[in-house]
């Protein structure tokens, strides 16, 4: 089965072509970031993202026909991110996508950038379902119990900011580059985070449910008091401030994990997708997490932990075998939750 694959739902363009048999290979992938793009504007404008998309996908399809040596009429199906994500970029990609299948005769296979996510393991590594499986991202941070393509149970998630988010307005607080997640790493590094110990949200309360504004705001707070008291953040402030703050992040992300397992006793591993999974703090922790409890533990490589296409052509080629056919009626959803549950199995305790 050989798939090309679309991504375009945040501020990445990105096409992989896939082969895919007993196991994945990826023929050919490319990704172009439009993080410069929105660099100005402290985050990613909508419109500036959608036009982008449009004028870059059919350039990066044409780089991973060229690049694996193969023609559009190759392929046995067009596997396109078809939502969640910035409205203007997924219809972007739908578009192009449809597109192409309709000039090429193809099937066209409509894909959760979620499910695309959730997958990855199973592109990267020899996993079978069901698995757990953790993402961690700028926009998403949520446990899935993964029993199929289609089959996710949602366990819990955060109630309010995504973890790579508070790792960017962290280094913003601090006046450290973006995004966040590694500039705030490097401080940590050199850091002590015993010196703010900051409260570990949400522990106290049972199930997998996360929360970091909370965090967010009392980093803010310990750094004015900084400010007044002295005038100003010495390096060795800035570098306490942030170990602590990882520190947290990385207690509940451990905890938290330590929990989903729990409540999953028969699942024998568990994967990690994300940017923050990039965190040698917090993917240290989870490993010690899973090694405690008896589970594999997967980190696909970074490249493939991030928006990328790959990961969205493998979940169209498994879809593809499920039977999934879409058509020119495929429609780009905003919102596309990848469980019809409720938002947290488990409760979040009241
Ligand atoms: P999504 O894919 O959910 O829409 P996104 O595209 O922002 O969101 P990713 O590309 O997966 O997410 O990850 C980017 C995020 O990961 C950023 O917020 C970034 O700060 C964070 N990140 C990257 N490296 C690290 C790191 N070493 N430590 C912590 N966070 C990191
Ligand atoms: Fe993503």
């Amino acid at each position: 089965l050989t798939i090309l694959g679309l991504e375009s739902s945040c501020d990445d363009t990105a096409a992989a072509i896939l082969r895919v048999g007993a196991r994945a290979e990826i023929l050919a992938q490319t990704v172009h970031s439009q993080g410069n793009l929105h660099a100005a504007y402290g985050g990613v404008v909508p419109e500036i993202a959608a036009r982008a998309h449009a004028e870059k996908l059919d350039l990066c399809v044409a780089e991973v026909l060229r690049a694996s040596g193969l023609a559009l009429r190759e392929m046995d199906a067009i596997a396109v991110t078809a939502g969640p994500g910035l409205i203007g970029g997924v219809m972007s990609g739908v578009m192009c996508a449809k597109g192409l299948a309709v000039g090429a005769g193809l099937p066209l296979i409509g894909v959760n950038h979620l499910a695309g996510h959730a997958l990855t393991p199973r592109l990267t590594d020899d996993v079978a379902y069901p698995y757990l499986m953790l993402l961690v991202s700028g926009g998403h941070c949520q446990f899935l119990r993964v029993d199929g393509a289609q089959d996710f149970t949602r366990l819990g998630g955060t109630i309010d900011d995504a973890p790579g988010e508070a790792f960017d307005k962290t280094a913003r607080l601090l006046g450290l580059a973006q995004p966040g997640g590694p500039a705030v790493e490097a401080e940590a590094a050199q850091g002590d985070p015993a010196r703010f110990a900051f409260a570990r949200p949400l522990l106290d309360r049972p199930g997998c449910d996360m929360s970091f504004s909370g965090l967010k705001t009392a980093l803010l707070r310990a750094r004015d008091a900084i400010i007044a008291e002295k005038g100003g953040l010495t390096v060795q402030d800035r570098r306490d401030l942030c170990a602590g703050f990882q520190a947290a992040m990385r207690d509940v992300l451990a905890e938290k994990t330590r929990r989903a397992l729990a409540a999953c006793p028969d699942l024998a591993v568990i994967a990690v997708a994300g940017g923050v999974a990039a965190n040698q703090a917090v993917r240290g922790a989870l490993m010690e997490v899973a090694e405690a409890a008896g589970v594999r533990f997967i980190a696909p490589p970074l490249a493939l932990c991030t928006d990328n296409a790959a990961m969205i052509a493998y979940a169209g080629a498994e879809l593809y075998r499920a039977g999934q056919r879409d058509d020119m009626a495929l429609a780009a959803r905003p919102r596309w939750p990848l469980d019809s549950a409720a938002p947290s199995m488990l409760g979040s305790g009241k």
